[in-house]
């Protein structure tokens, strides 16, 4: 395995479960220190036991300003530094138009957009002090559009937008901002969807079948690496090609 974060100090939102947790192992035997981040505390214990490195298991919720700063601070105080943040909380709460409630509207934008933009905000004096930093994004391919997402396609369509701004300004300190969008990939969240919805979603999938979480691990441990220095503000699509249009047969 290559070592390309040796002693680095990675941030990962959402590591209890799916793909967050396959982030954290991968930059774990990569060589980083982790700090794992989940509202769901539990579920960080698991995971942090099977990790060969130094770790540091924080529950918050990252749509809280308060806590994302508090968690920020706890790491620096155990670590020093943070030198990788990867934002991948996130929930769906699919409806069409007409059903969607306020409330679902509400929570996936607090937490998908609202949230990332508290941990940028809360690593920012850290990542510009130190005059480098390495920011990954997770969206998903449905920024660009899907049918029954309105609410979560606009939350990662305002991540991206995010994400492309923040490259811009953040530069000058040496900090990459990109993100990785994964299409349909194996994991509780998709393992929850009903049935007939999953069907219809491999029917449109050019591979004929769904990712793993450790495709778009390898692809976050890219865009947190060196290897990675000159790209900045790019969303790269981790989804078998889907990304590329419509599949006919
Ligand atoms: P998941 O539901 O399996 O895991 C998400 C984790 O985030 C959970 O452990 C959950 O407790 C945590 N979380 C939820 N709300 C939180 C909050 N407010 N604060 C802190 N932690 C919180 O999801 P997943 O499938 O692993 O997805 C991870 C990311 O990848 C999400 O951003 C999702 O939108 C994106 N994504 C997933 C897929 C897919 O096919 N699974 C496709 C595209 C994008």
């Amino acid at each position: 395995m290559l070592k390309r974060l040796q002693d680095k100090i990675a941030v990962v939102t959402g590591a209890g479960q799916g793909i967050g947790a396959a982030i954290a192992k991968r930059l774990a035997s990569e060589g980083a220190k982790l700090v794992l981040v989940d509202i769901n505390e539990e579920c960080l214990a698991n995971i942090s036991g099977e990790l060969d490195t130094e770790v540091l298991c924080v529950g918050a919720d990252i749509s809280k300003k308060s806590q994302v700063f508090a968690m920020i601070e706890q790491a620096k105080d155990t670590f020093g530094t943070v030198d990788i943040l990867v934002n991948n909380a996130g929930i769906i709460r699919d409806g069409f138009l007409a059903k969607l409630s306020e409330d679902d509207w509400d929570k996936v934008l607090e937490v998908n957009l609202k949230g990332p933009f508290l941990c940028c905000q809360a690593v920012f004096d850290t990542m510009k002090a130190q005059n480098s930093g390495k920011i990954v994004n997770i969206v998903s391919r449905s920024w660009l559009g899907n049918i029954g997402q309105t609410n979560y396609s606009a939350s990662k369509g305002g991540l991206v937008s995010l994400t492309r701004t923040l490259a811009l300004e953040l530069a000058r300190f040496q900090i990459n901002v990109n993100a990785v969008a994964p299409g349909l990939i194996e994991t509780p969240m998709t393992r929850s969807m009903p049935t007939e919805a999953r069907e219809r979603l491999l029917r449109m999938q050019p591979t004929g079948k769904m990712g793993s979480v450790d495709d778009i691990a390898a692809a976050v441990a890219f865009l947190s690496s060196h290897d990675a220095t000159f790209i900045n503000g790019q969303i790269l699509h981790v989804d078998g090609g889907k990304s590329c249009g419509l599949l006919s047969l």
